[in-house]
C-alpha cells in the first residue's frame, strides 16, 4: 500500500502535539485575559456564505475553496476562513440581543484552502481567530490588535513587526476606487486576466496581486490614504492613540489592503523580523468590518477580528530558536518482576491513575534493566519495583530516580507517600 497524506496536509505526530498544545493552552489562557468566549462552528458551510462575505474576486473565493456538492445537491464549502462563520452565526442565534456587548468570540481549528504547498502554507491549517462584534469603538481595535499581540510576546517572540492600515469607510473607498479604476484602464491589458476581471468590479484587489506586484504601476497607484474622509482619518488616528497608550509600536503601511472583500477602516498585518523565516512572514492578519453582520442578514453592528495561524506561530518560534521544553513527564513507573508481582503491578498502576498520579508500566516482559531504561526516557520522578520479595512484606521499592533514595513502603500507605514526595519533590524544584 502506498497511500500517502494528501499534499498540503501534515500528520502531527506524538513527538510533536506537545508544542501544539503548549501553544494551544497559551492561546486559550490569553482569551480569558481579554475575555472572548470560545465559538465552535461547521468545518463545512453553504458555499454562499464565503461567496457572499470573503467576496467573489477574492483569491479565496476565485481559486482557493474546497467546494463540493453533497448528495442532496446542496454546494458546500470546507470553511476557508473564520469570520464568515463566526458572523453566520452571530446573526442566526441572534447574539446582537445579548446583554454584554460587543460580543467577544475566539476560535480555534481547521481551516482548509486549495493553495501550492510551501513553508508556512498548507490545504488545511488549523487558524486561531478572534472577533469582536457590536462596538465600533477605536478602543476595541487596539484591544484586539493587543491581543493578537500579546500571544507572540507569550510565546517569546521578540522580532515582530505590526503595519498597519485605514481602508476608510464607504464614501472613502469609493471616491479611492474612481481613482484607482483612471488609474490603471489605460494599461490594464498590460495585466493578468484576473486583474483585468477585477477592474471594474474591485479595483483595489489589484493592488493585493502576487502576479503582477512589480508592474511600475503599482507603485504610482493612487493611496487609499489621500482618499480618506474626515471621519475616516479620525478614527484611524484614534486607533493609533490607543495602540501608543498600550506602547506597541507600529508602522503605516499605505499599500496593506488585505485580502478580503469585507474590510473596511483599521487592517492590520503582524510580521515575523526573525531571519529565516523564509520567504512567507506574515504571521496574523486582521481589520474591521462594519457592514458585513447587515451583509448576512443582520443589525447594523460592526465588528472587527483578527487570525493567525498555528503553524506560522511554530515556524516563527523556530526561526527565533525558542525551544520549548516538553513538559510531559511521569509520575511513576510500575515494575512488576515475575508472574504474582506483575498482577500486582497491573493492579497499582490502575489505582496510581484513580488518585491522578500518572503512571506506566511494562507490557512486553522486558527484564528489569531494560524497564528501568524506560523509566528515565520517560522522564519519571519514581519508580516501583516489586519482586517476589516485597510482595511478600505487602511493600513496594521507591525509588525517586533523581537522587537515587529508595525506601520501602508498605501497599497501604503508597498512594499517600508517592503524593507526599512528590509535593516535596515540586517545592525543591521550584527553590
Ligand atoms: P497570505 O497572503 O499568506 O496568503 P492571507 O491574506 O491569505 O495570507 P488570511 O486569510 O488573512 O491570510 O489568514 C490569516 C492568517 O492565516 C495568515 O496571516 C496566516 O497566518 C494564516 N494562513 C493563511 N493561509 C494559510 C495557509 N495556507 N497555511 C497556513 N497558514 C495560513
Ligand atoms: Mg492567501
Amino acid at each position: 500500500m502506498d497511500i500517502k497524506v494528501p499534499r498540503g496536509t501534515q500528520d502531527i505526530l506524538p513527538t510533536e502535539t506537545g508544542k501544539w498544545q503548549a501553544v494551544e493552552e497559551l492561546i486559550r489562557e490569553q482569551c480569558r485575559m481579554y475575555q472572548y468566549k470560545e465559538i465552535r462552528t461547521p468545518v463545512f458551510e453553504h458555499t454562499e456564505l464565503f461567496t457572499r462575505s470573503v467576496g467573489d474576486t477574492t483569491d479565496i473565493v476565485q481559486k482557493e475553496m474546497y467546494t463540493f456538492q453533497d448528495r442532496g445537491n446542496r454546494s458546500l464549502t470546507l470553511r476557508p476562513e473564520g469570520t464568515a462563520s463566526a458572523v453566520r452565526a452571530f446573526v442566526e442565534h441572534k447574539m446582537f440581543g445579548y446583554p454584554d456587548q460587543p460580543v467577544k468570540l475566539y476560535y480555534m481549528g481547521p481551516m482548509f484552502r486549495y493553495e501550492r504547498q510551501q513553508a508556512g502554507r498548507y490545504r488545511q491549517f488549523v487558524q486561531f481567530g478572534i472577533e469582536a462584534i457590536g462596538s465600533a469603538d477605536p478602543a476595541i481595535d487596539a484591544e484586539v490588535i493587543s491581543l493578537a499581540m500579546s500571544v507572540y510576546q507569550n510565546a517569546g517572540l521578540k522580532k515582530l513587526k505590526l503595519v498597519i492600515n485605514s481602508l476608510g469607510d464607504k464614501e472613502s473607498r469609493v471616491s479611492h476606487k474612481t481613482a484607482l479604476v483612471s488609474h490603471f484602464e489605460p494599461h490594464i491589458e498590460e495585466f493578468c486576466s484576473d486583474c483585468q476581471n477585477r477592474l471594474q468590479k474591485n479595483p483595489l484587489r489589484i493592488l493585493d496581486c502576487k502576479v503582477d506586484r512589480n508592474h511600475p504601476l503599482m507603485e504610482t497607484a493612487p493611496s487609499l490614504a489621500d482618499f480618506l474622509n474626515e471621519e475616516s482619518a479620525a478614527y484611524f488616528e484614534k486607533v493609533k492613540e490607543y495602540l501608543t497608550i498600550l506602547n506597541i509600536p507600529f508602522e503605516v503601511d499605505p499599500n496593506l489592503v488585505r485580502g478580503l472583500d469585507y474590510y473596511n477602516h483599521t487592517a492590520f498585518e503582524i510580521m515575523s523580523a526573525a531571519e529565516g523565516f523564509g520567504a512567507i512572514t506574515t504571521l496574523a492578519g486582521g481589520g474591521r468590518y462594519n457592514g458585513l453582520v447587515e451583509e448576512l442578514g443582520g443589525p447594523d453592528a460592526p465588528g472587527i477580528g483578527f487570525a493567525m495561524s498555528i503553524e506560522r506561530l511554530l515556524l516563527a518560534i523556530e526561526a527565533e530558536n525558542n525551544v520549548w521544553s516538553d513538559k510531559s513527564t511521569l509520575d511513576v513507573y510500575v515494575i512488576g518482576l515475575g508472574e504474582a508481582a506483575k498482577k500486582k503491578a497491573v493492579e497499582l498502576t490502575y489505582q496510581l491513575r484513580q488518585e491522578k498520579i500518572t503512571a506506566e508500566m511494562d507490557y512486553l516482559d522486558r527484564k528489569m534493566k531494560t524497564q528501568m531504561k524506560s523509566a528515565d526516557r520517560l522522564k519519571a520522578k519514581f519508580v516501583l519495583v516489586i519482586g517476589d520479595d516485597e510482595l511478600e512484606k505487602e511493600s513496594a521499592m521507591l525509588k525517586e530516580l533523581a537522587t537515587g533514595t529508595q525506601n520501602l513502603v508498605p501497599f497501604s500507605s503508597l498512594i499517600d507517600q508517592i503524593k507526599t514526595s512528590s509535593t516535596q519533590l515540586e517545592a525543591e524544584e521550584n527553590e
